[in-house]
């Protein structure tokens, strides 16, 4: 610890803002901001207040439990807590198969935690049923990553990159409400005379800073997206000796976007003609060009697709894999990036690799010290998963840590009724939230502060959390939780609940993987404030090798390794990756011809309005958090509904008047704000707020194809002013 406090990093979004953690003279902990290359010194009011957190009073410091069905939430010790969860996962699993209890993580637990979580899945419950929140939040462009790249990191390139560039196409995200202190890289560019399109059907405040604000209505991205490529190629824009030599597929990716000529864009998007050209030329005549993604590209039943359009429109300028230029993804959850990466996904095991891949589960189960076949196969996705809780053949009992589906889940009545009709529910979480809230054993968990572990921020930097006060009394960690649990579940080695040993045994299942960590240790990342995966270790697998990164394990005795993937730093990892290569066997980046298609709901008679839904700067995710500091939750303790003035005059709506949504699965009430920020038939409401001011209540549950994440960004809906 310096003389500033410990140096960590704040609990919320990807940014992972760099801050100091001390104690006042009263011994109240504290936050001040710490430079560091992503946020600069900056944080936003959600890391300014992190620490309130963390006080008695806010927070759970001892377990709940109920002890008769219906009956309240008591408090209890940890033995009977934690005996009345052994007592329920064996009575379950004997009665209905080790498939009946699912475990559910988060894209907020440390990479430490996501692993331990994962291997407790396989190894002590031996269930198929594992998957995460993150499945709402980024899959959608890792799949469309994996497509094109045949590697998914939500940026590829540092940050840095971005406050350097001559032109930027931002789609689908507005971080000047999510992420503030972003926004001094996209001045940094702005001011040194970079051009910024922002992609939103909302003036947003990122719009509001943008040189040209492109607004398609909903649902329309990928027509787009699809359009300017046309453009590019009627103008002879198309980087041709780029796609010749680094790509494959152009040729159908062409035909496809034949059809989309400016004109017929216009009206399927909105876009005017002449805006489309001019983000085209931007894009085309900047030396450095960004395209990033977001949830507003995602959010979709077509959100893969979507997101390879704009990857197309990259390749195709030959951005991607060019210092300076490039696609990336700016990703959500504090550690959005590595919780996907290390084994708590249905279809996934630790270092990015895939569960159904004999080779990798062979690896794995060497780490584990137990037979490949012992391991499950793939289960589903997060949404299936909970929609299955409970039903004929689903399962009967959940472990669910660090989330709160019963606000973040699409359809959430639905699935708030799916978890009360559950035999066992158990919840890891450091507050009551509404989730918790229905629980049948409540474990109390310590907070970011309070533990030690890496989180893997939206640049694929492996950063340090660190341990700079002691949990209450009666509060545990999750690695103690899940360690505990595993031993009394019969499984008395092979789960530490020390931070640093999970790590240590991570690197070695990540070995060799796309994600290979093996490289990276607690010293290498405090030497380099950081490192970069892909990070192998001398002499084990090298993850730049094609077939390693393409997700095939290599052979357990390699050999020595090729050289070093390309635009690796020997300290710092691998902070840009693809410079000479791509990860699929050829080197190669694949185009994907992609086509439009309409949102699973249009509006019609009944529901006559499209509703999206999003953040503000005050709350995170699904304000379990947030709502409980009382500097964020002042002003903000209702939500509201964006509704532009000739729709709120046509309902006789005013500001300040509640207003309730209805859709075919549900209603939400909130408070009328009126703004042009959105369209006349668009509806904007943020979704921290849980009961009657849930808006998952209301939005729809259609999936990707591809990635299984719902369609959050646009729903049917009807508004009615309340009273
Ligand atoms: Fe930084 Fe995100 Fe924390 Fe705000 S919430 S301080 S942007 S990491």
């Amino acid at each position: 610890m310096s003389e500033h406090g410990t140096a960590t990093h704040c609990p919320y979004c990807a940014l992972q803002c760099a801050m100091w953690l001390r104690t006042d003279d009263s011994g109240r902990p504290t936050v001040a901001p710490r430079d560091f290359p992503t946020n600069q010194g900056g944080l936003c009011r959600k890391g300014w207040t992190a620490a309130e957190l963390l006080r008695p009073g806010r927070r759970l410091t001892t377990p709940l439990v109920r002890r008769t069905p219906g009956g309240p939430l008591e408090e209890a010790d940890w033995d009977e807590a934690l005996t009345r969860v052994v007592f329920g996962i064996r009575r379950i699993q004997e009665g209905a198969g080790r498939d009946a209890v699912a475990v559910f993580g988060g894209g907020g637990l440390t990479n430490e935690k996501a692993y331990l979580l994962g291997k407790f899945a396989r190894v002590t419950l031996r269930t198929a049923n594992i998957d995460y929140n993150g499945r709402f939040c980024m899959s959608s462009a890792a799949a469309a990553g994996l497509r094109a790249f045949g590697l998914d990191r939500g940026l590829p390139f540092p940050l840095s990159d971005v406050g350097r560039a001559d032109a930027l196409l931002l789609v689908g995200a507005n971080p000047a409400e999510t992420m503030p202190p972003f926004v001094r890289h996209l001045d940094a560019a702005r001011a040194a005379g970079g051009a910024l399109v922002v992609v939103d059907p909302r003036r947003t405040a990122t719009a509001a800073r943008a040189t040209l604000h492109l607004r398609p209505a909903p649902g329309t991205d990928l027509a787009l997206a699809n359009g300017l490529l046309h453009i590019a190629v009627a103008e002879g824009l198309v980087d041709e000796k780029y796609v010749a030599d680094r790509t494959e597929g152009f040729t159908a990716v062409r035909e496809a976007v034949a059809t989309y000529w400016p004109e017929h864009v216009e009206r399927l998007t909105g876009v005017p003609v002449a805006d489309q050209y001019r983000a085209v030329r931007l894009l085309a005549d900047a030396p450095r060009a960004l395209v990033l993604t977001a949830r507003g590209a995602e959010q979709h039943r077509n959100g893969t697709d979507t997101v390879s359009a704009f990857v197309n429109l990259a390749l195709a300028l030959g951005l991607p894999g060019r210092e300076g230029s490039g696609y990336g993804c700016l990703t959500g959850q504090g550690n959005g990036q590595g919780g996907r990466e290390h084994g708590q996904k249905a279809d996934q095991l630790p270092g990015y690799r895939r569960i159904d891949d004999p080779h990798a589960r062979a690896h794995v189960a060497r780490v584990w010290d137990v037979p490949a076949d012992s391991l499950p196969g793939p289960g589903v996705s997060a949404y299936e998963l909970l929609r299955s809780l409970g039903t004929e053949g689903g399962p009967r009992g959940l472990l669910l840590f660090g989330s709160n589906p019963v606000v973040s889940a699409p359809n959430a009545g639905l699935v708030e009724e799916r978890l009360r009709g559950l035999d066992l529910l158990v919840v890891s979480d450091p507050v009551l939230s509404e989730t918790a809230a229905l629980a049948d054993v409540v474990l109390p968990s310590a907070q970011w502060a309070e533990e030690d572990g890496t989180m893997t921020n939206l640049e694929g930097r492996v950063i340090r959390r660190r341990r700079a006060l002691a949990p209450p009394p009666g509060v545990r960690t999750d690695l103690w939780i899940i360690s505990e649990l595993s031993r009394r579940l019969g499984r008395a080695t092979g789960f530490s609940d020390s931070a640093p040993e999970v790590f240590a045994e991570l690197g070695r299942a990540a070995a060799g993987g796309p994600a290979d960590y093996s490289g990276i240790t607690y010293d290498r990342i405090d030497a380099q404030g950081g490192v970069f995966w892909p990070c192998p270790a001398d002499g084990e697998g090298r993850s730049g090798r094609p077939e390693a990164a393409a997700g095939v394990s290599p052979d357990p005795d390699p050999g020595p390794g090729p050289d070093p993937v390309p635009g690796s730093d020997p300290d710092a990892g691998t902070p840009r990756m693809f410079l000479d290569a791509f990860a699929h066997p050829d080197g190669k980046a694949r185009f994907v011809a992609v086509h439009h298609t309409p949102p699973a709901e249009e509006p019609d008679e009944l529901y006559p309005l499209h509703l999206t839904t999003g953040r503000i700067m005050q709350h995170y995710q699904s304000g379990a958090q947030t709502r409980r500091v009382p500097e964020l939750a002042d002003g903000t303790r209702d939500p509201h509904v964006e509704i532009h003035p000739d729709l709120a005059a046509r309902h006789d709506i005013v500001a300040g008047d509640r207003v309730r949504l209805v859709s075919r699965r549900g209603t939400t009430e909130a408070d009328a704000r009126i703004t042009t920020a959105v369209p006349p038939d668009l509806l904007f409401m943020p979704f921290h707020w849980g009961g009657a001011q849930r808006v998952n209540s209301v939005v729809g549950d259609a999936l990707d194809p591809v990635s299984r994440m719902p369609e959050f960004k646009v729903s049917a809906v009807r508004l009615e002013r309340v009273g």
